[in-house]
């Protein structure tokens, strides 16, 4: 193995650790999503998940890289294959002709800051004589 292999490997496992740290922040811990038609749970089933959920035989739910949506549907207005897909807690997708929702459980709450671009950003602004990002972060928390 030469130096450039060497260098080739390092990249490919700081790659593979972003890749894993991407996948821990958009999952979420342990979402969920509770399917259900006509009011009644139909199933619930993790994000962490990629699977394809058949509903009855009008809608079909789609789970992929911690988001889900709905991937198909026999109703006529079809609102409920258009609405973006839902990955933080309390989001849903109702299908209103045929009685089907999607509703996320236990994910990240809606409106809550990324506390992840904010470390990066207050690091980059605040950095120079303040190595302290942590007592700057309290102050924000507020
Ligand atoms: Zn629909």
């Amino acid at each position: 193995m030469n130096r450039r292999d060497a260098a080739l490997v390092v990249l490919v496992l700081i790659a593979a650790l972003a890749g894993f740290a991407l996948m821990l922040t958009q999952t979420g811990q342990g979402a969920q999503v509770e399917i259900a038609v006509n009011g009644e749970v139909y199933g619930i089933y993790d994000l962490d998940t990629d699977q394809t959920i058949e509903i009855g035989e009008k809608n079909i739910c789609r789970i992929e890289n911690g988001a889900a949506w709905m991937e198909w549907a026999d109703c006529p207005d079809q609102l409920c294959v258009h609405h973006s897909k839902i990955s933080r807690n309390n989001e849903t997708v109702v299908c209103l002709p045929n009685r089907v929702t999607l509703t996320i459980l236990g994910g990240e709450d809606e409106g809550q800051p990324d506390t992840i671009v904010s470390d990066a950003s207050l690091e980059n602004s605040f950095l120079p004589g303040y190595g302290e990002t942590t007592s700057f972060l309290s102050t924000a928390n507020k």
